[in-house]
């Protein structure tokens, strides 16, 4: 069978960022996981394509490979990838699915169907508090189980009883024709015991509506899109079952100042033409206050400068990235009279010495030159 092209797989464009390649890497993951599609095979086929694919063309060298020759250029044998195969997929999955498809063996087999609903908070952080942590309380509505019947909803006193139609079980065996079927108690609904004595304050529900609060601990280095699970948190089951998760989803607002990229952090720093002509000590800012970053003589405007490890430890773990600064050089605006007569002479110590105070613009000049055939 012909190997469809990797980059069709992902459905994205051959120039495509790496990012790019990754976020619909995760998105067919997402769709064609085995876990969401049991016993599919369609299913699980476009999986294992969509991870050969990006086990290429997420690794620079392969894509490199591949873009020159094709599948010739990679080797036939390292793709197949399926479950737990190349570290790439460990290391996407830990995010996207940990708890999505962690946690295993929820509920189980009958009562999964009275298990209590899973909540989603979404929880809004300045920058610093997503990279120290830090502690919050959040306030979430939901349905707890009721103190007055224990989450029975039998009245306090009584317990449920086992139901009579079905003997507990919550199915009952239909005789249809020749065929016996199985089908839920029409008398318990499935739950296998019956109320006669509704808990009043329930309503023989077994929860009730509640505000709570919960503190919850926000590890250091988290960013947008990571979720921390509060397990038994989110709504409570009907009659006593197990309760759902509360999955409180980190956003982090935007910053004044920095820009944050995975571990780095990146930002902008004006500085005055005469500094950028002059070189110096500049003083930027980091999470952790002021740090001396020394600029040589002559910076260009653009030029970025890297301050290893003051960027942020990511809650992964792997070391703090760094801190990008960007130097970026003002032209001086509202000059006064002499300031601007410092500078037409100033411009003319320039003019004298030729080109050379000025390559850029000089080399500039002479591809216009050459464009036109004016030279
Ligand atoms: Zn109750
Ligand atoms: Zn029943």
């Amino acid at each position: 069978m012909a190997k469809r092209d990797f980059y069709e797989v992902l459905g994205v464009a051959k120039a495509a960022s790496a990012d790019e390649i990754k976020k619909a890497y995760r998105k067919l993951a997402m769709k064609y996981h085995p876990d969401r599609n049991p016993d599919d095979k369609s299913a699980e086929e476009k999986f294992k394509e969509a991870n050969e694919a990006y086990e290429i063309l997420s690794d620079e060298d392969k894509r490199a490979a591949y873009d020159r020759h094709g599948h010739a250029g990679v080797d036939p044998n390292m793709g197949a990838g399926g479950f737990g195969g190349g570290g790439n997929f460990s290391d996407i999955f830990g995010d996207v699915f940990g708890d999505i498809f962690g946690g295993g063996g929820r509920g189980g087999g009958g009562q999964r169907s009275s298990r209590g609903a899973d909540l989603r908070y979404t929880l809004e952080l300045s920058l610093e508090e997503a990279v120290r942590g830090t502690k919050v309380q959040i306030r979430v509505p939901t349905q707890v189980a009721c103190e007055v019947c224990d989450g029975s909803g039998a009245k306090k006193g009584t317990m449920p009883e086992t139901c009579r139609t079905c003997a507990g079980a919550g199915q009952v065996r239909v005789q249809q024709g020749f065929f016996s079927m199985a089908q839920t108690c029409p008398t318990c609904r499935g739950r296998g015991k019956t109320i006669k004595d509704p808990c009043n304050a329930c309503h023989g529900q077994g929860r009730v509506e509640k505000t709570k609060t919960l503190d919850v601990k926000i590890p250091a280095g988290v960013d947008t899109g990571d979720r921390i699970r509060l397990s038994g948190e989110g709504q409570a089951g009907a009659n006593g079952a197990q309760a759902g998760d509360l999955y409180v989803q980190v956003q982090v607002r935007d910053h004044e100042i920095f820009q944050r990229d995975g571990a780095d952090l990146y930002c902008e720093v004006p500085i005055s033409f005469a500094d950028a002509a002059l070189g110096g000590e500049l003083e930027v800012p980091t999470l952790d206050g002021r740090v001396k970053l020394r600029i040589p003589e002559g910076t260009q405007t653009g030029k970025l400068f890297r301050l290893r490890g003051k960027g942020v430890s990511p809650v992964r773990g792997g070391g703090p990235g760094d801190m990008l600064c960007r130097v970026l050089v003002e032209t001086p605006v509202q000059l006064n009279k002499r300031q601007k007569e410092l500078l037409r002479e100033f411009q003319q110590t320039m003019d004298d010495d030729g080109s050379k105070h000025s390559p850029k613009k000089s080399g500039w000049f002479d591809s216009v030159l050459n464009l036109f055939g004016d030279k």
